[in-house]
């Protein structure tokens, strides 16, 4: 539940959202930076409230970053780059040499990493290597990278054979690796496509054990998945404060006494005040060691469902000049609308927690 928290997180979501509503918003709507410039002075601020840090630790709760972010999305700022830094994702907890080669260069901002699991439909084969000696000899493809034209390496879910699936660290610069696409989403997102012929990678490049590289990666999935959920769940409050301030302004003419815009209104609280409580019950789950991965799906379903939704329609209470490009609520919708494919497509998910009760008996309702 989002009440009842502690007085250290009541601090912090203090600070976080002092964070948003202060630099923050400025930075965001200061048309005078470029990406790299706003997101230079957005690490800064982050750095300034304690905030920027909190991805990189392994000791933050998983109930601190949901305070966190929803704090950031609920002023309209949890997307911006630069506020959180890297986090470890598949390499928590490397031991050398990949930690100095990789984890820490990545966690200081030193080198950028992607994360490489979805392929082609059409793929003849998922991405697989074979061992020759002390190198894995990788081939096939990966089709959306966040990232990945300018990651200097990617963790890549690779099939080796007689081992299973690894997560195996492939440098972008190996010869054999060619980025065979870079194209843009409609949420303004950066992502490429590779392809992978005899790629020779040190065999220490496959992280942990052998075969355990899908529970690592949907491990990392999961975290990702309660990260987006928070975002939404601070999103949609932000979007309703947005209509709901509308609607009370004097002079907004009788949108607010309209019966018809009230059940919108009310049915957009009433859709945002479920998925918040399931997004923060899943959070309460992990960080008491519950196996959460079938809660983490749900937890995503609702909270991308809910949001887009709720910003559909405040997009209809507010009208056309909602969808002026440039207005806070169109860039919201074109945002939110890939968060329900990003980290796993909506059906797909709900089949997933299908399976996972009935064919594995788990997950929680
Ligand atoms: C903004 C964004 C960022 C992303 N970043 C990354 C990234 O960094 N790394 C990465 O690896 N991936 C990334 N992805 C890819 C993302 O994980 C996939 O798009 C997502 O998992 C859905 O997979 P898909 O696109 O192959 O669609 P599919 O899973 O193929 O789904 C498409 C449609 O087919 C349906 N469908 C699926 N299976 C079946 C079936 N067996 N029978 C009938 N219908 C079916 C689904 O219900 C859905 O309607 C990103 C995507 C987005 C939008």
């Amino acid at each position: 539940m989002p009440e009842f928290l502690s007085p250290e997180l009541l601090a912090l979501r203090d600070r976080a959202t002092a964070l948003a509503s202060g630099p923050l918003v400025a930075l965001r709507d200061d048309v005078s930076l470029d990406a790299a410039a706003r997101s230079a002075k957005i690490r800064e601020a982050s750095k300034a409230a304690g905030v920027y840090g909190l991805t990189q630790s392994a000791d933050t709760s998983a109930l601190t970053l949901l305070v966190v972010r929803e704090a950031l999305a609920s002023h309209g700022v949890g997307h911006l780059s630069g506020v959180f830094g890297s986090g470890a994702g598949v390499l928590k907890g490397v031991d050398e040499p990949l930690r100095s080669s990789h984890l820490l260069p990545l966690l200081a901002g030193d080198k950028r990493g992607g994360f490489a699991f979805t392929e082609p439909a059409d793929a003849p084969r998922p991405t697989w290597a074979r061992i020759d000696g002390d190198c894995l000899v990788v081939n096939g493809q990966k089709s959306y990278v966040t990232g990945g034209a300018e990651a200097s390496f990617m963790t890549a879910l690779v099939e080796i054979e007689g081992q299973g699936p690894s997560m195996v660290i492939i440098d972008t610069d190996c010869a054999g690796v060619t980025l065979s696409r870079r194209f843009s989403s409609l949420d303004g997102s950066h992502h490429a496509a590779f392809r992978f012929d005899e790629v020779r990678v040190p065999r220490h490049h496959a992280i942990g054990a052998p075969g355990d590289g899908r529970g690592r990666a949907m491990a990392n999935i999961s975290a990702v998945r309660r990260a987006l959920a928070a975002d939404c769940v601070g999103t949609a409050a932000w979007v309703i404060s947005l209509v709901g301030e509308r609607l009370q302004r004097r002079g907004a003419g009788k949108a607010g006494e309209n019966e018809r815009v009230r059940l919108r209104y009310g049915e957009m609280r009433i859709a945002a005040y479920g998925a918040r409580a399931a997004v923060y019950r899943t959070a309460r789950l992990a960080d008491a060691g519950h196996d959460v991965v079938n809660e983490s799906i749900a937890a995503k379903v609702m909270a991308t469902e809910m949001a887009h939704q709720v910003t559909d329609a405040a997009v209809q209470l507010v009208g056309g000049e909602a969808l002026v490009v440039g207005h806070p609520l169109e860039g919201v919708l074109r945002r939110l609308r890939a968060l329900r494919l990003a980290e796993g497509e909506t059906d797909t998910l709900r089949i997933n927690v299908a399976r996972g009760h009935l064919d594995l008996g788990k997950g929680r309702i």
